[in-house]
């Protein structure tokens, strides 16, 4: 590709990001449902509360003022739950992947978004990160967020305090070494959240983000029931969750490459959460 044809697409990429801006991420009422308020669910391990109106002042970020930049202590809230979707106007959606990178999946799927010119989150292990540098440096050339996953995966409900940190600290460690930046997000493994996770990844300036819609593609339930999922899924604010490592990840890369143009051409704009400070 030519150099001045690259920085077209960067561009329009950055501006789809800029399109996004006001957005956020933060609750959002769930079109339809006439402002309902409604308990937010527990998280548990691959059951999130999808598709549950919330209520808009639960996730909402808080407005920081008079705080640091996003990396210093304080500036990042502590939150009892994972964020679960996007709030703002417009029919955005935020396509995430998790555990990898993995070079026979995450390669392909990274192609499939520059074929499309849209943005997606990666949440990477340390120890993938490590090994696969390259595909960190990719995705900050093209625009995509990478998130902290930890580093082993491990279920942290399981690990005490000192341990859960420095599986955090060692990946916002790797991914600003590969990736350019630290992390601003983390997703803890199997969706096993709890307060320590919470109050060590606003303490790193990450805020946790869960989803909305579970692709279950781990399961290999089939290419066509993976695009099926995210279709019927598919809505305002929707955090699709999709995996590029842990195991045959082939449906996922499929997948993808059914379902990204089917979603754009029903208006979407697939695109990144941007983190909100005053
Ligand atoms: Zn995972």
């Amino acid at each position: 590709m030519q150099k001045d044809q690259l920085l077209t697409r960067r561009r329009a990429l950055l501006t789809g990001a800029a399109a996004l801006g006001a957005a956020g991420v933060a609750a959002a009422l769930v079109p339809g449902t006439g402002n309902r308020a409604a308990p937010p669910a527990p998280p548990a391990p691959g059951a999130q509360a999808a598709r549950r109106p919330l209520k808009p002042s639960e996730y909402r970020l808080r407005p920081l003022t008079g705080y640091g930049p996003p990396s210093a202590t304080g500036s990042t809230p502590v939150r009892t739950e994972p964020l679960l979707r996007m709030s703002g106007r417009g029919r955005t959606m935020v396509l995430t992947f998790d555990d990898g990178p993995d070079p026979r999946y995450t390669t392909p799927i990274l192609d499939t978004l520059a074929r499309y010119e849209v943005r997606a989150m990666f949440f990477v292990c340390g120890e993938m990160a490590a090994e696969n540098p390259d595909l960190l440096a990719r995705m900050a050339d093209e625009g995509h967020v990478v998130g902290n996953h930890t580093w082993s995966h491990p279920l942290l409900t399981r690990l005490g305090r000192r341990r859960i940190r420095l599986e955090m600290e060692r990946t916002c460690d790797i991914i600003e070494k590969a990736h350019g930046e630290r992390p601003q997000w983390f997703r803890a493994p199997y969706g096993a959240w709890n307060r320590a996770a919470f109050q060590l990844g606003a303490e790193l300036g990450m805020e946790p983000l869960a989803w909305t819609v579970d692709t279950l593609d781990w399961t290999t339930p089939g290419t066509a029931t993976i695009v099926d999922r995210v279709e019927d899924g598919a809505a305002p604010g929707v955090v699709v969750l999709s995996h590029d490592a842990g195991g045959d990840r082939s449906q996922s890369v499929r997948a993808l490459r059914a379902y990204l143009p089917g979603l754009l051409d029903s208006g979407y704009h697939i695109s990144v959460p941007r983190r909100q400070y005053a």
